[in-house]
């Protein structure tokens, strides 16, 4: 009696589901691994699924005709803060920053990750929150209580007392309760597992550590090691215990190399990485995240007129000056690059500039793409479900005007969103 209803119930289900077929046409696909376009470009969707890529539409489809543009996965960030904003960076904005509550970050948060999700970004890692606003963000989107990407979130950077991820550094001593472990401010390999632990327990679904200095802190070193061997071992091999990837936020050589000894499954930043070291993360598989678009925009706003701590200015245009050169030398050695921006450093919701700035220093236009969309998918283990254009995969498309290949700034101009069988945009209607 029981599996003929349920085989009715599936029948009817596929039946609905067959009649809601879309189909999306334009000039060119990009399906997220191929080393070239496809022209011209279908995608046929039902409900949040791909079912059919390239061929003839079914007649039942609705079509929508995007025109002269490329049909590509929708692309991901690697790198965010959805919950931090540039202008908290400033001295003045430190001091303003203060006076604001808890709730209306979430809010200016919700509001970043709809930025993001606008501008064609469907999946984000974010690596460091603060009050848990990352979780809390994470869940309402999958609720559907707002509209942003998914969200892998990674609760609170862990680092040592004084560095770069001590949220106290900088300040005189007492004037902010010390942080341990729970805070993710640890001093030995015990308590390195002992925060992975906490992290997990608060909703930590990636471990991001601060391996060395960084820019924006007030008082360390840009490039500074800051954890020793045990202790990143230790903060890697529980992170994988737990089945968690970790990212290590790396400016300096040591500390990198120091963390992709350990197994880190991502370098983040990498200004000042030494030929050796590239070797070695070519050898072991580490991906190399970039974010270009941080030091850039920092830089940018600077000659705008920003006023930012000297600290900050100088530690910026020392990693300014080298990230690139490294950047493309990873690119010359087959280094493999993974696509990320460090937004909320730069503004929220123009993570694609980060393709020119990775096509600028010599990085191929498709595999530009393929590093925002099938790369990434693969860092954040979850491309068995998205990040190609694939039938079976989430229907997860988005679409730029003309050729990005012949123009990478299109993907700057995105006109059409769509998360799983949803459409978030579409400025062609
Ligand atoms: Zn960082
Ligand atoms: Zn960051």
């Amino acid at each position: 009696m029981k599996w003929p209803g349920v085989f009715l119930l599936c029948s009817a289900a596929a039946f609905a589901q067959q009649e809601n077929l879309v189909a999306l046409k334009a000039a060119r696909l990009f399906d997220g691994k191929a080393s070239s376009l496809t022209a011209p470009g279908l995608v046929v969707v039902s409900g949040s699924r791909i079912v059919q890529v390239g061929g003839m539409p079914p007649a039942s489809a609705k079509v929508i005709d995007l025109g002269d543009a490329t049909l590509l996965p929708v692309f991901m960030d690697a790198h965010t803060h959805l919950s931090f904003n540039a202008q908290e960076f400033t001295p003045a904005g430190r001091s303003i920053a203060q006076g604001r509550t808890t709730a209306e970050f979430t809010l200016q948060a919700a509001e970043n990750a709809r930025k993001t999700l606008l501008a064609g970004f469907t999946t984000v890692r974010d690596l460091g929150a603060s009050d848990y606003i990352d979780v809390g963000l994470r869940n309402a989107i999958q609720r559907g209580l707002t509209a942003g990407p998914r969200i892998l979130s990674a609760v609170r950077g862990l680092g040592t007392a004084g560095g770069h991820c001590d949220p106290t550094t900088g300040y005189r001593p007492g004037f902010l309760p010390e942080p341990g472990p729970q805070q993710g401010v640890a001093n030995s390999p015990d308590e390195f597992r002992a925060a992975v632990r906490y992290m997990v327990k608060a909703g930590a679904d990636v471990i991001k550590v601060c391996a060395t200095g960084g820019v924006l802190s007030l008082n360390n070193d840009v490039d500074s090691s800051q954890l020793t061997q045990a202790e990143l071992n230790a903060l890697v091999d529980e992170s994988h215990a737990k089945g968690r990837k970790a990212a290590a936020h790396a400016h300096g050589d040591e500390g990198a190399r120091r963390a992709i000894l350990a197994g880190i499954d991502s370098i983040e930043h990498g200004s000042f990485l030494k030929e050796e070291t590239l070797d070695l993360m070519k050898q072991r598989g580490t991906r190399f995240v970039p974010t270009l678009h941080a030091l850039d925009s920092i830089m940018e706003g600077l000659k705008q007129g920003v006023q930012m701590d000297p600290r900050n200015v100088a530690k910026a245009r020392k990693a300014g000056d080298s990230v690139m050169a490294t950047f493309r030398r990873a690119v010359e050695k087959g280094v493999v690059i993974a696509f990320g921006t460090d937004a909320g450093v730069g503004a929220h919701g123009t993570n694609a500039r980060e393709f020119r700035l990775m096509v600028q220093a010599g990085m191929p236009p498709i595999q530009a793409l393929k590093s925002a969309t099938s790369v990434d998918a693969e860092l954040f283990g979850i491309a068995a479900e998205t990040g190609t254009l694939e039938s079976g995969k989430l229907a997860d498309i988005v679409a730029v005007p003309g050729d990005p290949l012949a123009d990478i700034t299109s993907t700057e101009r995105v006109f059409f969103v769509m998360k799983e069988g949803v459409i978030h945009r579409n400025d062609r209607k």
